[in-house]
């Protein structure tokens, strides 16, 4: 996309959101690389290093080798997560909060960056839960998840729960595992009641997260997409906006800050 096309483009979605009351965002992992934290698709990405297949669900829960393997990629991650900064594009999304607009966040992202950057929990919608905490699958005891790197690190490969010898698992949805029931109704919900739909950095090919919006679509909403790359739903889309997260939601959310003080006067 050439700078033209992007800042027309831009000037288009500030528009649009000056007009909107009930914006829902929806960011994927792509709102985070910024950060320092690779998305799964792309070059060097999760999947570059590692095999999907072999983090399924059903494996984890059957296969003591399987969850070795997976609580050795959790523990990278989790240093990567420990040493991300928020970045512009987070900054940007609490600047619509301030001015009243945003519903809420619904992500896919598991890296607790939006409520660092300022958002409530109440305004975030976490899909596939979250790597701040663990679970014992057997008794429901929740961890914290650096209590658990505390074992990894004195050597412990799988960590088992202290009261009844659960099976532990990070507070994540993995490949496999059912969704969270009431995380994706109230998702679908609010998604149906926004106004303005805002896809950040996410291939869209991650279901049913990526149904959101389609569903904002059906209730009416406009959709932005913005990403690096094509999404399956740019066609659906009023403005697709190819770049950088960080620096178009900076530039957007600086438009329509103009744009509404120069309403003001
Ligand atoms: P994805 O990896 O499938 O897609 C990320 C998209 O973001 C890609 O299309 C890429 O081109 C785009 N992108 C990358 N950097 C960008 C940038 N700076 N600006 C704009 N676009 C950018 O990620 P997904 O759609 O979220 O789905 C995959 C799964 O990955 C999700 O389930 C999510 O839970 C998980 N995940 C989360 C994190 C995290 O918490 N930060 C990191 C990796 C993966």
């Amino acid at each position: 996309m050439d700078d033209k096309t992007l800042n027309k483009g831009i000037d288009k979605v500030s528009d649009i959101i000056v007009k909107s009351k009930r914006i829902v965002v929806f960011t994927g992992a792509g709102v985070s690389t910024e950060s320092g934290i690779p998305d799964f698709r792309s070059p060097g990405g999760l999947w570059d290093k590692y095999n999907p297949d072999d983090f399924l669900y059903q494996r984890f829960l059957s296969s003591e080798v399987s969850r070795e393997k997976y609580w050795k990629m959790n523990s990278e991650l989790y240093y990567i997560l420990v040493d991300a900064r928020i970045n512009k594009a987070h900054y940007a999304i609490v600047e619509l909060e301030r001015m009243g607009k945003l519903d809420c966040v619904i992500t896919q992202n598991i890296d607790n960056l939006h409520q660092k950057a300022g958002l409530s929990d109440d305004k975030v919608i976490e899909l596939h839960g979250t790597n701040m905490w663990v679970n014992c699958l057997n008794c429901k005891k929740r961890y914290s998840r650096e209590d658990i790197q505390f074992r990894l690190e004195k050597g412990i490969k799988v960590p088992y729960c202290d009261d009844c010898g659960g099976i532990l698992k990070p507070a994540t949805i993995s490949f496999g595992q059912p969704m969270p029931f009431e995380e994706t109704k109230e998702a679908e919900r609010r998604s149906r009641l926004a106004d303005l739909f805002i896809v950040i950095g996410s291939s869209l090919v991650v279901q049913p997260a990526a149904m959101m919006p389609l569903y904002a679509r059906e209730g009416g909403a406009k959709l932005v997409i913005i990403n690096m790359e094509n999404t399956p739903y740019d066609r659906n889309a009023d403005v697709v906006l190819y770049g950088k997260a960080g620096e178009i939601m900076e530039e957007l959310v600086g438009k329509v800050k103009d744009i509404l003080q120069f309403q003001k006067k």
